[in-house]
């Protein structure tokens, strides 16, 4: 097995000479200023090293990645009654798709499409106004990542709220059939909010060890979710934390992984470590491409897969 600290140097050199690097995600402009160049790879191990390589120490932002911490929340605070309201299956179609939802009454087939997101931020809702749910959902990002430095960038989140017409529609159909509790607006507050996240590989690495550690933060010991709903996560990372080509991901890089439109991967080697990876440009389902390709090279040089002993 090649030695960690390398294998990343060794990867990160690689991506960043390649050329065709995909598309920035450009729907709203502060996505789409960001430069195609940047590389970023970063490993938290259960052991307790991080270990970075190229623009692994510059903020992005997050996007759907933060979806895998407002999942762990909501599991927390509702436990297994979330499942009446969320699927767990993959959707087979892209991220905003609206077109499944009408068959299955407005409940969304995972908690990561747009639609299951945006129903797990109704849930988190609960007894709160919009603000103290998004300053609860920071905060408990910030508590993973043991960095209070992390914030949201207001001005994605601005920019998402203008542009999200789909979104809008997507909490506005499942409001219809009785599957949010709250005013769409309220929901999507949050939503909006929590995918503008602004992190850095070495922060996301961070923040992702207790899925790779049975739920326990490495570092303190402290339980942030049973180690059953730790992994239990990373299964749906597996099945449906890449939309449409979550089969292609699982049957490539062969680990747990959740991409984001920002171009960020957070993926997990249970019992070993946590991955970030950010390259902004993406494939044609919306996904980094060579975080992706990054990925399918770290995991078969450090011979990680959970498919494999
Ligand atoms: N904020 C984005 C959206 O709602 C998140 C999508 C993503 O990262 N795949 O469209």
């Amino acid at each position: 097995m090649a030695d960690l600290e390398q294998a990343l140097a060794e990867v990160a050199a690689e991506m960043a000479a390649r050329g065709d690097r995909g598309e920035v995600a450009s729907y709203i402009p502060q996505l789409g200023r960001v430069d195609a160049g940047k590389f970023g790879i970063a490993a938290a191990t259960n052991d307790g090293r991080v270990l970075v390589a190229g623009d692994a120490g510059e903020a992005f932002s997050i996007q759907s990645i933060s979806k895998v911490f407002t999942l762990t929340l909501a599991l927390g605070e509702k436990g297994d009654a979330l499942w009446k309201r969320v699927g767990r299956e993959p959707s087979g179609n892209p991220f905003n798709s609206i077109v499944q939802l009408e068959h299955e009454n407005g409940i969304p087939r995972n908690p990561f499409i747009n639609a299951g997101a945006i129903v797990i931020s109704d849930v988190l809702l609960a007894g709160h106004q919009p603000r103290e749910t998004i300053g609860e959902i920071l905060r408990f990002v910030q508590f993973l990542a043991d960095d209070e430095t992390i914030t949201i960038d207001s001005a994605v989140a601005a920019s998402e709220r203008a542009t999200g017409y789909r979104n809008f529609a997507l909490a506005n159909y499942m409001k219809s059939f009785g599957n949010l509790h709250h005013a769409p607006e309220m929901a999507l507050g949050v939503y909006f909010h929590h995918c503008a996240i602004a992190m850095s590989c070495r922060q996301l690495a961070l923040a992702g060890r207790f899925l790779a550690n049975g739920g326990r933060q490495p570092s303190t010991g402290h339980s942030v979710i049973s180690a059953e709903r730790a992994r239990r996560i990373s299964a749906l990372m597996l099945t449906c934390g890449h939309y449409d080509g979550s089969g292609d991901f699982a049957f490539r890089v062969g680990i747990p992984g959740k991409s984001g439109v920002g171009g960020g991967i957070l993926a997990i080697v249970p019992g070993v470590a946590s991955l970030a990876v950010w390259s902004p440009g993406l494939n044609a389902n919306g996904n980094s491409k060579l975080g992706s390709i990054a990925l399918e090279k770290l995991a078969k040089m450090m011979n990680w897969s959970v498919f494999a002993p």
